[in-house]
Order: C-alpha cells, then structure tokens, then sequence
C-alpha cells in the first residue's frame, strides 16, 4: 500500500516509534529511523527492517531537542531516501513532579523534544512535501493533548500545544496533498510508561503488575494497555489514500480514557 513511499520516523530505536517504523515498512514504505540507544542493537533494528520487509532502511543520529539538529535531520532524511512523503513526530520524554518541585532543566527538555521538535521537524518537511503535492504528517500526541494528568505539567501543556500545532498545520496545508493528524494514545507499555510503573510499585511497596493495574485503572476504562502494532496500524491508515480528507484531527487509541 505505500511501497515507492519515504517515511521518517523519530525516536524510533524504541517503543512506539520502532512499531510505527516497522508497521510502515510492512506497507512497503523505505524508512529513516532515528533516536538513542546501543549502535549494535538500533543496527540490529535497521538491518531487520530491510531483511522482514525488503524495504531500504536508513539510521541517521540526532539529538531532536536541539533546533538547528532537527532541521538538518530531516534534510538528511530527504537525502538519504530521495524525498519525504511521511513524516512521524514521534520522539517524547516524560517527567512527573508538581509544579513547584518541577525541575526547570526538565520543563525545557520536555518542551524542546515533546513540542519544539514537533515544529522544526514540520518546517523542515513542508517544502520537501509541498514540491511534490502529497506528504502526510503524523504527529504522536498522547490522551494528554485532550485531558490533563496531576504531575504532568510539561507533557500535557506540550502534547497540547502539539495538538494545536496539528491544526495549524493542517489549514495552511489544506488542499495542496499534505495533510497532517494526531494521533493520542492513552497507556503503551514502553520504556517510558515502564518507568512510571516501577515508580509508583515503589512509592506504594506494590509489585509491578498491581501498579501497572492502577494505572490502567485509574485511566483506561479497557483495562487493557494500547499496543504498539495498533498504533502502527493507525499510522499507515492516516497514510493511506482513505484519510486522504482527514486532516487536523486528533484520533484517539486510548480504552476509552478521553470518553469520561
Ligand atoms: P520510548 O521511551 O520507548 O521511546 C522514545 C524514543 O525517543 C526513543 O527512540 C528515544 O531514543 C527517542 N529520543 C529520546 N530523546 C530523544 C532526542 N533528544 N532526540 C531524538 N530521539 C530521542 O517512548 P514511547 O512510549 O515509545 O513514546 C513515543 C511517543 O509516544 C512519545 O512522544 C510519547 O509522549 C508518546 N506517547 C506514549 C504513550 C505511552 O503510554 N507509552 C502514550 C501516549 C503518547
């Protein structure tokens, strides 16, 4: 369905970004992965992209949190994959603490990666997309773009902001071939919910299956947490030609967390 495609995925050496990676290369799309990590194992990922699905798959390192980095990146992506049709912003980190403990080293580098990113990763993209008259951006915004969470202060205000930065880019884009959604998922067991699992079996003296039960409790009314493949099926759909009047819309993967 998307074979001749060029998806670049960030903060894919895990996770979300990886499934996503992995979904749009079983489509047939070639990929740029990107995100930290072991070089022998994100080699490991890469060279099994083109081994499962015999697509070209390329790693290309950046550190997104850093504006001008962004910007390269991407024009490095267009390079290596000879265009950019699907751009995935997906790359996140996550801290919890009141307001007023909040760490401000933690507030900016949640801002630059979670939102920032979002933004010079987009203006980075749009000429390459607009050249060719199809492109489709998706960005990964979470069930905290739509609600908020005590604790989360700088993820929710930039999952917000990546919310409404879906809009923007959507209507100054609208009826040229680039679209660009969101898509909000409620809990992924991910190394960045795992974290918040181990924290709270911590805080409560609880094992980490009964903690990862509260979270899922107190949120997500399936009790059930998103997987990451059904997160890259939602991908490829907003890639495909039957999303094609689909734009600056939030879909939500999140067990009912955002109905109530
Ligand atoms: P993860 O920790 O498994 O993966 C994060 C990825 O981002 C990794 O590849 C990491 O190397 C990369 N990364 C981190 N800092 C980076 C930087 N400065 N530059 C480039 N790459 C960087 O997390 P995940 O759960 O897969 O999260 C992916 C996205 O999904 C995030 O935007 C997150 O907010 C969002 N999300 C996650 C959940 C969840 O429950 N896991 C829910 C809603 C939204």
């Amino acid at each position: 369905m998307l074979t001749g495609k060029h998806a670049v995925i960030t903060g894919s050496t895990s996770g979300i970004g990886l499934a996503i990676a992995r979904e749009l290369a079983a489509n047939g799309a070639d990929v740029v992965i990107n995100g930290f990590g072991d070089a022998a194992a994100i080699e490991k990922e890469r060279a099994g992209l083109e081994h499962d699905f015999k697509v070209k798959a390329y790693y290309i390192s950046a550190d997104l949190s850093k504006a001008a980095d962004t910007r390269e990146f991407i024009n490095k992506a267009a390079k290596a994959l000879g265009s950019i049709d699907i751009l995935v912003n997906n790359a996140g980190i996550q801290h919890t603490d009141l307001i007023e403990d909040f760490p401000v080293e933690r507030w900016d580098a949640i801002i630059a990666l979670n939102l920032s990113a979002v933004f010079h990763g987009t203006a980075a993209a749009l000429p390459h997309m607009k050249k060719q008259g199809w492109g489709r951006i998706i960005n990964i915004a979470s069930a905290h773009g739509l609600v908020g969470s005590a604790n989360k202060s700088a993820y929710v205000a930039a999952k917000h902001g990546v919310v409404g930065l879906t809009k923007v880019t959507a209507l100054e884009n609208a009826g040229n071939g680039v679209t660009c959604n969101a898509i909000c998922p409620g809990w992924v067991r991910t190394p960045l919910v795992e974290k918040q699992i181990q924290a709270v079996a911590k805080s409560k003296g609880i094992e980490v299956e009964a903690a990862a039960k509260e979270l899922l409790v107190e949120k997500q009314p399936s009790l059930q947490f998103v997987t990451t493949k059904q997160l890259g099926g939602a991908a490829v759909f907003l890639a495909s030609d039957a999303a094609e009047q689909m734009t600056g819309t939030t879909m939500s993967l999140d067990g009912g967390w955002t109905a109530r």
